[in-house]
């Protein structure tokens, strides 16, 4: 791995940006093409006879320009905006690594690419094959029973394993009415709950941050459906007792079900399914190597016990005989579709890619590298910055704000310095258990290099926020807008551009 240099390349550019920076309505001029037409040399038709009152008589509003300049406005924009290929991206609890390219060449092959969803089965044998093979492999590293690939997304998944749950007791006779969830867990946990038609039971933290076996035996009774349970948790703490959590919950008849969004710091070295776990999700766009943010394709494949099985969504894909495989759709317990057709395929595609080219070994060795990275981090800073839970730390690591909020200097701030530092910010704020908290996930694609580069950098804010906590309080001050009213952003959001807007 080289030594990377994007980021601050980056802030270059935004230090010192181009002349021609205009937008592209205000760059327009009448006439400006961006093509040009051969004459015509067919008879011309007349398309109001054709078409009648649905053509369009006024002009549609849009810039008139050259194709040089709508390629530089677009390429401009994006020189303005943050990406994990321009550098680091800690942000903990999303686990934004590296995406291979080798991914994206094999999931735009022609014949995967282009294959169409309503194919019959006997034409989509090849896509069958790879759905078939990640299966698979996602049983083999979850140690798990059955699976599916269907839902589009982590929070689609958990409500996809609730489903599950859900159905499952209802075959033993009672839904049941609540569920547990520990108060660092992901806000989707709780809405999953609440969304599957459960009460949420909140469940408080010990002191290392973990389950309190105490406290969950009390709680846990005949209506408890299940515990929703992240491991490691959002503080990036791995749960010790989970084997003695399992038995509490399945002595009571309530299952355990994990949230697998953090598996970048088990794959390889432990499997759920011998921990206990009765159902659980993955984010195949957080730990196997698929693009996400900015609301691009996700995945969350549903894994469970044999016991869960019947209830899986339809269709469930099957081998025949003959060695060709379909799809089952005569599942009389399922709790139906969750997603239309096969699932969100490229990514399936990709993640394979991933887990096929690092094989057991890499893929062990991915997760020793991001849970050391996260540590080194962790030695590096935790002469500076507060760290709340002395456990060991997994593939992320929390600290707190304490020591710089008594210069007035938050988490926020210190996040939108680095930003000046060419990186991007981490997770502020969250888990809520840690008040202040900066949450700090490296993972493994970075060189160290990279991590030293990160150190440095929040190194010195540290002592900003001691000497200049003003210079941290007002950042960022390299970039082309600096703080912006947030919550008028969110609640008046203006997308398209106007011409009243113009003078603006
Ligand atoms: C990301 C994440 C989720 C939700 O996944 P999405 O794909 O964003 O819906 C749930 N739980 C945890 C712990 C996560 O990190």
């Amino acid at each position: 791995m080289t030594q990377s240099t994007g980021p601050h390349t980056l802030g270059k550019v935004r230090t010192h940006p181009t002349q021609n920076e205009a937008l592209l309505f205000e760059k327009s001029a009448p006439g400006k093409r961006a093509y040009k037409m051969p004459p015509l040399d067919v008879p011309a038709v007349d398309a109001e006879a054709l078409l009648g009152s649905a053509v369009r008589t006024d002009k549609a509003e849009l810039p008139e320009l050259s194709e040089i300049e709508i390629i530089r406005h677009f390429t401009r924009l994006s020189t303005w905006n943050y990406a994990i290929d321009l550098g680091m991206y800690p942000l903990g609890s999303c686990t934004m690594k590296y995406n291979p390219r080798v991914n994206e060449a094999v999931s735009r092959l022609e014949g995967l690419a282009d294959a169409h969803p309503y194919r019959p089965e006997s034409w989509a044998q090849g896509v069958l094959e790879i759905i078939d093979l990640l299966e698979r492999c996602l049983l083999d590293i979850t140690g798990m029973d059955a699976i599916t690939l269907q839902p589009a997304a982590g929070a689609h998944g958990e409500f996809t394993g609730i489903l599950l749950v859900r159905a499952w007791h209802e075959s033993q006779g009672n839904p049941r009415r609540k569920i547990l969830i520990p108060d660092s867990a992901h806000g989707t946990n709780p809405a999953t709950a609440a969304i599957c038609g459960y009460q949420v039971e909140n469940l408080k933290s010990n002191s290392d941050g973990g389950i309190d076996l105490e406290a969950l035996a009390a709680q846990v009774d005949e209506e408890t459906a299940a515990l929703m349970l992240t491991n490691p948790s959002t503080l990036g703490v791995f749960e010790n007792e989970i084997h003695r959590v399992a038995d509490i919950l399945h002595a009571r008849g309530a299952l355990l079900y994990m949230d697998g969004a953090n598996m970048n710091a088990l794959v390889g070295k432990v499997r759920p399914g011998d921990f206990g776990v009765d159902v659980m999700h993955l984010n195949l766009h957080k730990t196997f190597s698929t693009p996400h943010g900015g609301g691009g394709p996700g995945s969350g494949p549903v894994a469970c016990k044999s016991f869960l099985e019947p209830f899986l969504p339809i269709p469930v894909l099957v081998q025949n005989q003959n060695g060709t495989k379909s799809w089952d759709y005569n599942r009389p317990q399922s709790v139906g579709r969750v997603r239309a057709f096969y699932g969100n395929t490229g990514m399936f595609i990709r993640a394979l890619a991933y887990i096929l080219a690092n094989g057991p070994d890499g893929l062990r060795q991915t997760t020793e590298d991001a849970v050391l990275n996260a540590n080194y981090i962790r030695k590096k800073l935790e002469d500076l910055y507060e760290l709340p839970y002395k456990t060991p730390s997994m593939h992320e690591v929390v600290f707190s704000d304490k020591r710089q909020a008594a210069k007035g200097v938050k988490t926020g701030d210190i996040a939108k310095r680095l930003i000046d530092y060419g990186f991007h910010p981490y997770t502020v704020s969250f888990p809520l258990i840690v008040p202040g908290a900066l949450m700090i996930e490296p993972t493994e694609s970075e060189s160290l290099e990279e991590l030293n580069l990160f150190i440095d950098a929040m190194r010195s804010i540290a002592r900003e926020a001691e000497e200049t906590p003003e210079l941290v309080k007002t950042a960022p001050h390299s970039t082309r807008v600096s703080r912006l009213d947030e919550v008028r952003a969110a609640r008046n959001p203006v997308l398209r551009w106007k011409r009243e807007n113009s003078s603006q």
